[in-house]
């Protein structure tokens, strides 16, 4: 009789979001979405410190207005970018919390953490958020999760995926594979039709994700087992979270009007308000009017006021419009019309805004919009169940399953006059790989300079560059006679590699890209030591506040069983301070 082997470790699929983060599992033949602690099937991206903890998720959200200096969010945004980055600099004239450069121009997060200064890097930040929703996995199956598929947006850069990698690196994940947010909501829509048993023909469909702090638009090719993405537009900087920034504003601007007190330049207070608009905001997508009240919020003053739907969608029409002129440009990016889209998906929390959706539909003429997924659950869901084929636990009907993403910026080599040639044009499906043959500029060059970039501009310097390497021993022979062939090469998880070559001769040189915004691999071990320790002292603060809970509630218990009253007398008070201490100082 065959024995079945029951597998001690289980790959997950993570959604790594701005805002949210969610992990899914394959089990018993079909995906499951897994709840936190908290019994909340998405976890905030939130991680905060204090003088004698670190908290990650809702646990952090939760003391966010208390501490919000301390209170890191939106990560997801720093990661794999440059200090200098402009989108840094404006995105960290919102944030409560301090972010500076280091020397080699990465971004680093200033906390305070038991009493010390440290500095983290974004990765590092991601890596917690990715650690908590390891443990959540673990926590709910009862097994170890070593392997994940992890989610990036499509319009991410290599940078930003190989960082997003490094994070997941030094929470102890292996990644199985990258995948674009997109295309793993497709996966589940794909599911969830029965697309890859039944279905006969090709499908376009339209991926609307509207989430937190980003909003990704794709446009996608269904065909039996493949899904294809044709092309990607978005908006890094759309989301839930501006939604409620409006409402932010506008609250504050009422408070300045009925009581003459200006609370924008109040951390505290802003956070709360922040926190209510928040969920202001997501009950007006049920209700036509609701109201909001909090006690105390500035210099004593009791705040509580009403708003309607209509008002919230007054105050954000600009930005539900931008959404569509982005769904616009992604149809022109891949020469279709939008009456050729078989089916509009809806993916991220925000797309449960009465108003988008409507304006989405019109924009469609009308087309029923497909919002049979949940959609704060699509992409974690479809990379749970790309985890399992690539770990070969996934069922019969997605066993075939091919996934293929795009390029979301072209990638090129600098020419004469610091052109950009582009040999990766954007929206090429990957895997690819892809070559070009260029020649020398000089009689008698000996070498030649490879400068790689990435970006849409004509010009260079207006792209991005990933990196420099050179061939060297080219043959003698006049300018433009001497040819050298370039070939980048994108594997399945996005990354670049780029080789050159001057056949005659039998030359050839490649680069690893020295990508920006990414880490050495003794940062990341001395990240990954750093990730244990803080875990070990999580742990040792945890049992000791459970050890303290449990002596209490014994103390109690034993005098409510004798004493038989709840006012505690003065030597079970002491006795109970005592253990406190002891138990706090270990
Ligand atoms: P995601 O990143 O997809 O998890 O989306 C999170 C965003 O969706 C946050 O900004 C939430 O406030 C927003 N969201 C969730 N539920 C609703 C709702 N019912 N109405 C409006 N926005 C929502």
């Amino acid at each position: 009789m065959p024995v079945k082997m029951v597998k001690n470790e289980v790959a997950v699929g993570i959604d790594l979001g701005t805002t949210y983060s969610c992990v899914g599992v394959w089990q018993n033949d079909r995906v499951e979405i897994i709840a936190n602690d908290q019994g909340n099937r998405t976890t905030p991206s939130y991680v905060a410190f204090t003088d004698t903890e670190r908290f990650i998720g809702n646990a952090a959200r939760n003391q966010s207005a208390l501490n919000p200096v301390n209170t890191v969010f939106d990560a997801k945004r720093l990661i794999g970018r440059r200090f200098s980055d402009s989108t840094v600099q404006n995105d960290m004239m919102l944030w409560p919390f301090k972010v500076v450069g280091d020397n080699g121009n990465k971004p680093k997060i200033v906390v305070n953490y038991k009493g010390v200064e440290r500095r983290f890097s974004p990765e590092e930040l991601s890596s917690m958020v990715l650690l908590k929703m390891k443990e959540i996995a673990e926590e709910y199956l009862g097994k170890k999760v070593k392997d994940a598929v992890v989610t990036v947006p499509a319009h991410f850069n290599d940078s930003q995926r190989q960082a997003t990698k490094d994070a997941a690196t030094i929470a102890g994940l292996n990644v199985l594979r990258l995948l674009v947010e997109p295309t793993a909501a497709a996966v589940a829509y794909g599911l969830d039709k029965n697309l890859t048993s039944g279905m006969k023909g090709e499908k376009t469909v339209l991926i609307f994700d509207l989430g937190g702090g980003t909003f990704d638009v794709s446009l996608l090719k269904i065909k039996r087992d493949n899904i294809e993405v044709l092309a990607t537009a978005g908006d890094t900087h759309l989301g839930g979270e501006d939604f409620d920034n409006r409402l932010l504003d506008h609250f504050v601007k009422e408070f300045t009007r009925k009581y003459g007190k200006d609370i924008s330049r109040n951390a505290k207070s802003l956070r709360r308000l922040r926190n209510e608009c928040e969920k202001v905001k997501r009950i007006l997508s049920h209700n036509a009017t609701t109201t909001i009240d909090i006690d105390s919020l500035y210099e004593g003053i009791d705040y509580s006021t009403k708003i309607t739907r209509a008002r919230f969608e007054e105050l954000n029409l600009d930005l539900f419009k931008s959404c569509l002129d982005t769904v616009g440009k992604c149809l022109e990016d891949a020469e279709m019309d939008q009456s050729r889209v078989h089916d509009v998906v809806l993916v991220g929390g925000s797309t449960r805004i009465p108003k988008v959706q409507q304006l989405l539909q019109q924009f469609f003429e009308g087309k029923e919009l497909c919002k049979n997924i949940n959609p704060d659950e699509a992409v974690a869901y479809g990379a749970a169940v790309q985890a399992a084929t690539l770990s070969g636990e996934g069922h019969q009907k997605i066993k075939n399953l091919v996934l293929l993403d795009v390029t979301p910026l072209s990638l090129g080599i600098a020419v004469e006059g610091q052109l950009m040639a582009v040999i990766i044009p954007r929206n090429s499906t990957i895997p690819t790989s892809m070559q070009k043959l260029f020649c020398t500029s000089r009689d008698d060059q000996k070498s030649v300079k490879i400068s790689v970039y990435e970006g849409e501009r004509t010009r260079t310097e207006d792209n991005n560059l990933l990196g420099e390497f050179a061939l060297y021993g080219l043959p003698p022979g006049p300018r433009r006679q001497v040819k050298i062939s370039v070939t980048f090469k994108i594997d399945s998880n996005g990354v670049l590699h780029v080789y050159a070559e001057n056949r005659v001769k039998g030359l050839r040189s490649s680069i690893e890209i020295k990508k920006s915004g990414t880490l050495t691999a003794t940062e990341i071990e001395r990240m990954i030591r750093d990730a244990e320790q803080f875990k070990v002292e999580d742990e040792k603060f945890r049992r000791k506040i459970r050890a303290m809970q449990a002596s209490e509630d014994y103390v109690y218990n034993t005098r409510n069983n004798t004493v038989g009253n709840y006012s505690l007398n003065a030597s079970v008070k002491k006795m109970l301070r005592i253990l406190s201490r002891r138990l706090l100082c270990g």
